[in-house]
């Protein structure tokens, strides 16, 4: 790939180039180059959204990747038919930022497009239909038949007319034959007309019309009027009451928002007659669905841990671009991050602040909203379309110079960034799975900061095994803080042995004697307590004591999981859902039984040995709306819950004074899956959650349930000792070939005949093999999963060496290898799914 960054990036003038790729909304894995017709040269820009005709009659919108000066050699370049946008919606350093992410994660530009650029900005198209003007109908060699001639009289009397139009005007449903044999007799065109979907937020205001406002005599007439109206003497003193007009006129040119007005009660049709009678007018303004906000507070003074860290950190950006910060849980690395925050908006630059997913409806969010107010934008997994739309708008007229946001934030359009913040940069869902691309939000913003020239930190109590390396191999700076912030000490752990209790008799519904004693002190002191239990890997299901018949899935090889609350099993990959049977299918026996123990089950135990406790449980069934959440962490934080049960979101970045209590129900759940990477995300596990407890004076306690206490990771994670940990787990992943020490590719195939989905995984094996690099092959083996949505899926796993060029040649061969086996008849259907750095 040749730079983007020739001389010609910025344009505005005619650079003398000829021709424009131009990144198109279509799963060829290419950029398409134009012509660039004369007229339009000097609006041509890089990021600059244009309609191109593409096809024989399609008509479609793409933004310009690149311009150059070589015609394509494989066919005749058509011109751009029009620039549609005077200032680029989409900057240089994104569409070099989206090139990067393509070629790395090995997938098309188009797709990277449309992860990019929210769908209200995005362009959709609506089909068309035009008089052809080159059509002469008394000239025409075709007859025209009584239908065609209908079509061809509306469209003399408007421009253009829709699909839907030509259905009722000739009233029929199947208007496609009609309208292709207009085309062929080349008497209309089909276009594709280009709508934008974004939809500003308008509001309704009211306010007193100019003769009243201005007059008071006129307005003492009004109020001499309304005698006797009480409603509308009630609208017209609540009016006053918030405008007052004589003092500031200003303000009742701005008037009041009409919702408002009528808020307390007050008539809509009381208000009408006042208009109709010429007292108050109405009009409507656009507003910023994203409410302005001041900052109410100064940043915390950071304490002398925290000073020595910040000034660590901002030596290591002398001589690096990436720092890590390792910092225990409660050490108050959000105040090291606001500070830094704004220094770099201080000095004119913009930061983005990147955390998981679910943190963000959190404390975390309001904190920072309190010390940055308006000037910092959250860009939400949860907006709305026309929400994200104001975000990304926010960035590029500078009205958000700040942005903290979930994964996709990373392409905004930023254009001047100077720091990129990743916080809790251990976290898995920083990876998007599916759809392509199948990023990490972590190495593409480290990248994207590459491209800024900005610094980037990465934050984390428990570091990935990945920046770990780089820190220690000196790639990134590294920080460390060892202590929690003010009086806050590291929680207590204690092992609860559920064999030895079993067989003690001590076990009271899946609880411990340990459990329960320190659950029970927590709440005689009035403290809270959380907890946990690993949602991986482990799923209620109902099975049959008779015949060991389970539900399953009738598209999936999986087994249902059962839903206490619905009463219906559902399936987890494809939303397949039945009632759970009254009997067996099976046996006929009515003695079905719940396997598997979940935070339903959990929190039902609990409320049956504390009866007195205000039980609360937050996972995937108790936060599917919007507020959920927030609700839950509300009630929790107001004190309104004692014991919350929770899966990984309770884990969070939750920072509540009062939980001094942390059980973890079953810890063998989190140490088994089988998985290079499970004791490293075990370790972070237990820590991440051991860290809610006690971060304030009183010590944390933290008790895990085990049947297997020995364990050696727990006396690990018990010890904090990360480093020796991490030592252990390098040894094996050298000696094993994983990363950090090898770069993984997972390749999925895909169809729904077995044979043909096992054949093409075979064909790909056999060519990914003769690539001439330094690489391990595995598999095809068939899928954890075999059989998704009637899919039949078998993967192959490829460890490639990390020096030289490797990578590139190894994905340059592999792009080659699959569009060719696309081509051969016998796969066209088959799909391939290409995962780099799978997690
Ligand atoms: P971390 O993100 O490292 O887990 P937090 O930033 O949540 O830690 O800090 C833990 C607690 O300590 C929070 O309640 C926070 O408000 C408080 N805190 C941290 N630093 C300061 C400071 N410099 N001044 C006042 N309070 C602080
Ligand atoms: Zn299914
Ligand atoms: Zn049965």
């Amino acid at each position: 790939m040749e730079s983007l960054f020739g001389d010609h990036e910025f344009l505005g003038k005619d650079s003398g180039n000829n021709f424009a790729d131009i990144i198109l909304p279509v799963p060829i894995p290419r950029m398409f180059t134009y012509k660039i017709p004369t007229n339009l040269k000097s609006q041509i820009q890089i990021g600059s959204r244009v309609m191109v005709q593409f096809g024989k009659k399609k008509v479609l919108t793409g933004i310009i990747g690149k311009v150059h000066n070589k015609p394509p050699q494989a066919y005749e370049s058509k011109p751009i038919l029009d620039v549609l946008e005077i200032e680029p919606s989409v900057n240089p350093l994104q569409i070099r930022f989206w090139v990067w992410m393509a070629e790395y994660y090995c997938c098309h530009i188009g797709e990277v497009m449309h992860a990019a650029v929210p769908s209200g900005l995005r362009l959709s198209s609506e089909s068309k239909i035009q008089l052809n003007p080159n059509f002469d109908r008394e000239e025409s060699k075709y007859p025209l038949d009584f239908r065609e001639e209908k079509i061809l009289e509306a469209l003399e009397k408007t421009e253009e007319i829709s699909y839907e139009d030509c259905e009722k005007i000739l009233g029929v449903k199947t208007i496609h034959p009609i309208l292709k044999s207009l085309v062929a007799k080349e008497a209309i065109l089909v276009y594709e007309k280009v709508l934008e979907k974004y939809t500003p937020k308008v509001e309704t205001r009211i306010r007193l019309t100019g003769e009243i406002a201005s007059n008071k005599t006129a307005l003492e007439a009004v109020f001499a009027g309304v005698q006797g109206k009480p409603k509308q003497e009630s609208i017209l003193l609540k009016y006053l009451r918030d405008i007052p007009v004589f003092q500031k006129p200003q303000l009742n040119e701005k008037g009041v928002d009409k919702a408002t007005l009528l808020e307390e009660g007050d008539s809509e049709s009381s208000l009408k007659t006042l208009i109709k009678n010429g007292i108050f007018e109405s009009f409507k303004v656009v507003v910023n669905r994203l409410p302005e906000e001041e900052p109410e507070k100064e940043p915390a003074q950071l304490s002398t841990t925290q000073q020595a860290a910040f000034d660590e950190i901002k030596t290591h950006y002398e001589s690096k671009q990436t720092v890590l910060l390792h910092g225990v849980t409660g050490s108050g690395k959000t105040e090291i991050y606001i500070q830094l925050i704004r220094e770099v908006m201080d000095s004119g630059s913009q930061v983005l602040l990147l955390l998981p997913e679910i943190a963000l409806t959190t404390q975390i969010v309001s904190r920072l909203k309190k010390v940055f107010g308006s000037q910092m934008g959250v860009y939400h997994s949860k907006y709305s379309d026309n929400e994200r739309v104001e975000v990304w708008n926010g960035v590029l007229s500078g009205r958000f110079s700040f942005v903290v946001g979930v994964r996709s934030s990373i392409f905004l359009p930023f254009d001047s960034l100077g720091m990129i913040i990743i916080d809790e940069e251990h976290e898995p869902s920083y990876k998007q799975f599916d759809p392509a691309p199948r990023f990490h939000a972590r190495d593409a913003a480290t990248m994207l900061a590459y491209f800024h020239q900005a610094k980037t930190l990465l934050g984390s109590a428990t570091p990935s095994f990945e920046s770990f390396f780089n820190a220690n191999q000196g790639k990134y700076g590294y920080v460390e803080i060892t202590h929690r912030f003010g009086y806050a000490t590291m929680p207590q752990y204690h092992l609860a042995d559920l064999a030895a209790d079993r067989k003690k008799n001590l076990l009271k519904l899946d609880s411990t004697r340990m459990m329960r004693e320190k659950i029970q002190a927590a709440l005689d002191k009035q403290e809270q307590v959380l907890i946990f239990q690993n949602r991986r890997g482990y799923s209620p299901y109902i099975q049959c004591e008779d015949c060991g018949w389970t539900g399953q899935c009738v598209q999936c090889d999986v087994s249902l999981t059962y839903h206490q609350f619905a009463e219906e099993m559902r399936c987890h990959y494809c939303g397949y859902k039945e009632k759970v049977p009254q009997s067996c299918p099976a046996c006929g026996s009515t003695q079905l039984t719940t396997m598997g123990m979940g935070t339903e089950r959990i929190e039902e135990s609990l409320s049956l040995l504390f009866p007195e406790a205000r039980m609360g449980r937050m996972d995937l069934d108790t936060t599917r709306n919007k507020y959920g959440y927030q609700r839950l962490l509300d009630e929790f934080g107001a004190g309104q819950i004692d014991i919350l049960v929770g899966t990984q979101m309770i884990t969070k970045g939750l920072d509540f004074g009062k939980v001094t209590v942390v059980g973890i129900w079953d810890g063998d759940r989190i140490l088994n899956f089988p998985d290079f990477r499970s004791g490293e995300r075990a370790y972070q596990q237990i820590t991440q959650v051991a860290g809610r407890a006690g971060r304030r004076e009183v010590q944390g306690q933290v008790i895990i349930q085990s049947r297997n206490p020995d364990n050696d990771l727990y006396e690990k994670v018990i010890k904090g000792d990360y480093f020796e940990f991490f030592r252990q787990e390098m040894f094996d992943r050298k000696k094993f070939y994983y990363p950090p020490y090898v770069k993984l590719m997972k390749i999925t195939t895909r169809h729904s005949d077995f044979k043909v989905s096992e054949k093409a995984a075979h064909a790909l094996h056999r060519e990914m093999a003769n690539i001439a690099v330094k690489k391990i092959v595995l598999g095809p083996e068939k899928g954890i999963i075999a059989r998704i949505k009637n899919q039949f899926q078998f993967e192959s796993l490829i460890k490639l060496d990390r020096s030289g060029n490797t990578q590139t040649v190894f994905k340059d061969s592999l792009a080659k290898i699959l569009e060719d086996l696309h081509s051969r008849p016998e796969f066209r259907s088959v799909r391939w799914i290409v995962d780099v750095d799978p997690s």
